[in-house]
């Protein structure tokens, strides 16, 4: 369970202040599919940002799992951060490695035993459906391969929480509707836990159960996507 409670954050601008998350309480549940909906600069980016921290809260807490992330040493996050991987918009995949050394690299940093590193990122590449891109350079792969070696990556740590930062953004529909398949995929087959930033209704709609809407760094609705999507 993620537990956000009073969540601030300030940026200092050369215009200002700005808050970019205002006292947020969010609370998502182990199992969910969670929406975070908004309009550009609502603070949807700042607010995943915080939960494995990658951005320090200025106030409130963050609880994943009961560990309260803005207390570890940077030993304990770096943990903590093989629990809560990240997937984005532009992929973020390593140009230099192949996909095999992509999947890799987080075990790698673990210090996993390269063979057993290697057979998990082989079976990965299994489940994201693309076995023969094992050689292959990112730079050779489509926007949906690329983002399937990405999400790949983000599991080689056998994370319990997945957060997707507009995952599917630079997508084409039809590559969107397969990618949000696999992520629901890796929910209900996994049992990881997802977080999902987007702006877009229609991501929220096909595979979250509960969405926050944020507007200016507040929540201003929240709750089971039915209760507050479902058409009269
Ligand atoms: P969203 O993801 O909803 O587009 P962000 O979380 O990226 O929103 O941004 C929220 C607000 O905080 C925006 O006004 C943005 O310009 C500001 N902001 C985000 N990151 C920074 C930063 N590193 N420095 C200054 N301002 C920032
Ligand atoms: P997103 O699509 O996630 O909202 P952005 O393009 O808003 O991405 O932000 C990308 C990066 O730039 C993030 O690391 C964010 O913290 C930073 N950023 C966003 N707004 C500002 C800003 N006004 N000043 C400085 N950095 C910013």
């Amino acid at each position: 369970m993620i537990e956000l409670q009073h969540l601030t954050k300030r940026f200092a601008t050369k215009g200002g202040t700005v808050v970019a998350l205002n006292d947020i309480n969010l609370t998502i549940r182990d199992g969910d599919i969670y929406g975070i909906i908004g309009m550009s600069g609502a603070g949807k980016s700042t607010l995943v940002r915080c939960i494995n921290m990658l951005e320090r809260p200025d106030e409130g807490s963050v609880s994943v799992d009961g560990r309260r992330m803005e207390t570890l040493s940077a030993g304990e996050l770096r943990a903590a951060r093989r629990d809560i991987t990240m997937i984005f918009q532009q992929f973020n995949l390593l140009m230099q490695r192949t996909c095999l050394r992509n999947i890799m690299f987080p075990m790698e940093l673990a210090k996993v035993p390269k063979e057993k590193a290697e057979a998990r990122a082989r079976e990965l590449l299994e489940l994201v459906g693309l076995p023969d891109k094992a050689e292959a350079y990112p730079a050779q792969l489509s926007g949906g391969q690329k983002q399937r070696i990405a999400i790949a990556r983000a599991l080689a740590t056998d994370p319990k929480v997945l957060l997707c930062d507009e995952a599917t953004s630079a997508l084409d529909p039809n590559t969107t509707h397969a990618i949000l398949q696999l992520i629901q995929k890796i929910n209900r087959e996994l049992g990881i836990t997802v977080v999902v930033i987007t702006h877009q209704m229609s991501v929220v709609e096909e595979i979250c159960n509960r969405v926050a809407i944020l507007d200016e760094g507040t929540v201003v609705e929240e709750g089971d996507v039915q209760a507050i999507f479902s058409h009269p």
